[in-house]
C-alpha cells in the first residue's frame, strides 16, 4: 500500500460536502428566535410592499402623462409661415439603423414651392415594425423637420397600417400659418428661414395663395397673422 493511499483513508467521511452551510460559510449558528422566523423571512419584501403605495398604472382606462423627453411617434414640422421644414436630404433615412424611413426629394418648383430651397420631401415613410425609438433620426436632421412626439399608442392590424406616410406625420397646420405650397417670403433665402428670420406669413404670400386656392381653411387666419405683423413692423417687413 502506498504512502497516498494511506492519507486519503485517514480523512473523514464525506468531506466538505458532510460539513453545515454555516460552517463553511464561517458564519454563526441562529439563535432561537431567528430559528423561529427563518421559514417565513423571505416573505420580508411581499409583506413590507403590502403597505407602500400602489404604483400599478390602470392602463388604457387611466392615460399618465409620459416623461417629457419620451421617445413616441415622430412629427414632420413647418416654418412660422406654413413652409414645409423637410427638404428631402435623406439624412435621416441614412442614419436609421433600423432602415425604418423612406424619402423621396421632389424639385420645388415657382407654382408649387413646399419648403425653403431648391428641394422638399415628396415621399416621407416611416415603418413602425422597424422603428426601434432611438431618435438618431431626429438627431441627424438639420433642419428640425423631425421631431418626436410623445405618442405612444402605435398599433394595426396590417403591415401596411404601420407603415405612416407623410401625410400622418406631417404636424398639424397651426392657427395662422399658411398651409403649402407657396413662395417663399419676398427677398429670404432659404438661410433666412434656418436662421428663424421668418416669423410668419406676409399678406403677399396670402394674397398668392387666395388667387390659386380660395378654398383653402388656413387663409382667413394668416390673413390676420399677416396684417397684425404688418401694423406691429410698421410694414416694414
Ligand atoms: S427612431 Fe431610430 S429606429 Fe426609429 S426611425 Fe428614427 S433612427 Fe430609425
Ligand atoms: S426629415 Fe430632416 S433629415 Fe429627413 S429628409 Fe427631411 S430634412 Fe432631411
Amino acid at each position: 500500500m502506498t504512502e497516498s493511499h494511506d492519507r486519503d483513508l485517514q480523512k473523514p467521511s464525506g468531506g466538505e460536502v458532510g460539513r453545515r452551510a454555516s460552517e463553511i460559510a464561517g458564519g454563526e449558528e441562529p439563535t432561537g428566535l431567528a430559528k423561529a422566523f427563518a421559514p417565513v423571512a423571505g416573505f420580508g419584501v411581499t409583506i413590507s410592499t403590502l403597505f407602500r403605495p400602489v404604483v400599478t398604472e390602470q392602463y388604457p382606462f387611466e392615460k399618465l402623462p409620459t416623461e417629457p423627453r419620451y421617445h413616441g411617434r415622430h412629427q414632420l414640422n413647418y416654418h412660422p409661415d406654413g413652409l414645409e421644414k423637410c427638404i428631402g436630404c435623406e439624412l435621416c433615412a441614412w442614419a436609421c439603423p433600423a432602415d425604418a424611413i423612406y424619402v423621396e426629394a421632389g424639385n420645388n418648383t415657382p407654382e408649387a414651392q413646399y419648403a425653403p430651397g431648391e428641394r422638399y420631401g415628396k415621399v416621407y415613410q416611416i415603418n413602425y415594425l422597424r422603428c426601434i425609438f432611438c431618435g438618431m433620426c431626429i438627431e441627424a436632421c438639420p433642419t428640425r423637420a423631425l421631431t418626436m412626439t410623445n405618442e405612444f399608442e402605435l398599433a394595426g392590424t396590417t403591415r401596411e397600417e404601420m407603415i405612416f406616410t407623410k401625410d400622418q406625420l406631417l404636424a398639424p397646420v397651426r392657427e395662422g400659418m399658411l398651409a403649402a405650397p407657396h413662395p417663399m417670403v419676398e427677398g429670404t433665402t432659404d438661410k433666412d428661414y434656418y436662421q428663424g428670420s421668418v416669423t410668419g406669413p406676409t399678406t403677399e404670400q396670402v394674397e398668392w395663395v387666395r388667387e390659386r386656392r380660395p378654398d383653402d381653411e388656413t387663409l382667413e387666419a394668416a390673413d390676420k397673422a399677416a396684417r397684425r405683423a404688418d401694423a406691429t413692423s410698421g410694414g416694414t417687413r
